[in-house]
Parts: structure tokens; C-alpha cells; sequence
């Protein structure tokens, strides 16, 4: 990335916002609304995943493995008897918030609603 003058886009936020822009936006779906300060929008355009991980309370490893895990559709890991993967996605896929996702890898629970049970058995 082109090397960034902090200063420079804090004084450009701080005069937009001075004369009413907004520059509150939501640059990617953690699942909350938010408004970025001058120095938060820095740490965005620097690093928007360690950005990310952070509004939400998780590692930038969490929030990464989350992105990738949504990526793939969201599918069940498990392994069907043919040997490929379960085609389905996982229970409740919609409800998958960052969080949400890290909680249940954690758990084992990350799979569609006929191999969650099947997965532990
Ligand atoms: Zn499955």
C-alpha cells in the first residue's frame, strides 16, 4: 500500500465533518453499525482486518478465519460416506456473526443440522 500521511486524512475527515459529511460508513458486514472516528478511518485504510477483529472483540486470526469461512458458502466440514464434503451449509448460517462463528469452531458446532449431531456421536 502507498504510504499514508495520517495527518493529512485526519485534517480532511475532521474539515468534511466540520461542514456536515458524514463519513460514518459500514465498510464491511460485522454486523453492527458504527461511526468511524478521523483516526479509527487510519486504522481502517492501514489494517481493516486487525480494525474489524478489534470492533468485535476477537483476534485478527478469528476475524480472518471467519471472512474465509463465509468465503466458501459457509459449508458444513463434515465428510460424507462418498468421502467429499457435506454439500449443505452450516445450521443456521445467517446467524453467523464473527463472534458467533468463533463461538461455535470453538464448540465443535460448526456444521449443517444433520452432522452437528452425527459429528460427536
Ligand atoms: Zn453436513
Amino acid at each position: 500500500m502507498q504510504d499514508i500521511n495520517p495527518q493529512h486524512i485526519t485534517n480532511v475527515i475532521r474539515l468534511l465533518n466540520e461542514h456536515g459529511i458524514q463519513t460514518a460508513a459500514i465498510f464491511e458486514p460485522i454486523g453492527c453499525t458504527f461511526h468511524p472516528s478521523p483516526e479509527d478511518i487510519i486504522k481502517m485504510i492501514q489494517d481493516s482486518d486487525a480494525f474489524f477483529a478489534r470492533e468485535c472483540g476477537l483476534s485478527k486470526k478469528d476475524y480472518q478465519d471467519w471472512k474465509a469461512f463465509l468465503k466458501t458458502g459457509c459449508r458444513c466440514p463434515a465428510t460424507t460416506r462418498a468421502g467429499t464434503q457435506c454439500a449443505k451449509r452450516v445450521k443456521n448460517f445467517t446467524e453467523l456473526s464473527p463472534q458467533r462463528y468463533v463461538e461455535r469452531r470453538n464448540q465443535g458446532t460448526l456444521f449443517c443440522a444433520v452432522h452437528q449431531h452425527t459429528a460427536h456421536s
